[in-house]
């Protein structure tokens, strides 16, 4: 076995290890929004805040989980990621009430894709060295982010700022590293440069604009926070562009299906975070193959036409 598969390996493991990370902390975050709130004497569910008060004791990156309903502190064999669910049924070995699926499926997900964006990684760089492996580093705890964002969004429709300023600020340091890595082969900085400026106007900007236009209405703050991050993250015009489109993909395929199903009505209140993670995911590590095979069918229909 050579370095690059044992890596498979290896990232899959950290990535189960931070998707429960993760899961604890969106958990540790909504309890303080809930405190926040009351402070602020803004609408919440007292029973809720009841339930999760004991978390916002614990600090929010380095404590001991704990169960949700019983708020036992969790021992290292309840905290295998997937393992102790199953091992349990789904259930806290304590008091025996459902954990639910949460927490399985954000292990599993960051995971996935921890797995994928190594994939892109070593496809486009090999294994690499050095600072290579530090910019690594840097994006799973973007992703990590990320993870949490887009649970946290999902369930309650809202993007925190505890997590949103940290990603800015890795994003911001990984945009110039990109900037540079790009200009590498080029006379000049300024044709990478422009190019991501591009992709920051395309995500971040026009959801500016919406927020401006429709004072707040139609989207949140939060997502133009989110546009702006994503965009630094790309740092490129193309895979900007193509993020915001299947982000809007993405939603249509998963809305349409619950009207259908009168699962949703037209008035529902449906999050745009995941969608655009999930679009700037699949932009990430499949953009330029997809830009490529889109480059491939014009052309083949620019020939077409030119033969009739
Ligand atoms: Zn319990």
């Amino acid at each position: 076995m050579d370095l690059i598969s044992i890596g498979y390996g290896v990232v899959a493991l950290l990535g189960l290890a931070m998707g429960s990370f993760a899961g604890a902390t969106v958990w540790r975050i909504r309890a303080r929004q809930l405190l926040q709130d009351k402070a602020a004497k803004e609408k919440h569910d007292p029973a809720e805040l009841k339930r999760l008060r004991p978390l916002t004791k614990a600090n929010l990156i380095s404590d001991r989980s704990q169960c949700l309903h019983c708020h036992h502190t969790l021992s290292w064999y309840d905290l295998l990621p997937v393992v102790s669910w199953l091992s349990t049924n789904g259930k806290c070995r304590y008091c025996h009430k459902p954990i639910g699926r949460f927490e399985p499926l954000i292990e599993v997900g960051t995971a996935l894709a921890f797995v994928a964006f190594y994939w892109h990684w070593v496809t486009t760089f090999g294994f690499g060295t050095g600072i290579l492996w530090v910019l690594f580093g840097l994006w799973l705890v973007a992703l990590v982010m990320l993870a949490i964002l887009f649970a946290y969004d999902a369930k309650w429709f809202l993007l925190p700022d505890r997590v949103m300023v940290p990603l800015i600020a890795v994003s911001i340091v990984l945009f110039f590293f990109h900037v540079n890595l790009s200009s590498l082969g080029e006379a000049t900085i300024t044709g990478p440069l422009l190019s991501g400026l591009g992709g920051i106007l395309i995500l971040g900007g026009l959801y500016l604009l919406l927020w401006f236009i429709s004072k707040g209405q139609w989207v949140g703050f939060g997502d133009v926070k989110l546009g702006l991050a994503l965009g630094l993250l790309l740092a490129d015009w193309r895979l900007a562009f193509l993020a915001l489109f299947l982000a809007n993909l993405i939603g249509v395929l998963f809305v349409i299906p619950g009207l259908v199903s009168k699962k949703l009505s037209r008035r529902s209140q449906v999050p745009f975070g995941p969608f655009l993670i999930a679009g700037f995911g699949v932009s990430l590590v499949w953009g330029y193959a997809l830009l490529g095979w889109y480059d491939q069918l014009s052309l083949w229909l620019y020939s077409v036409t030119l033969m009739v």
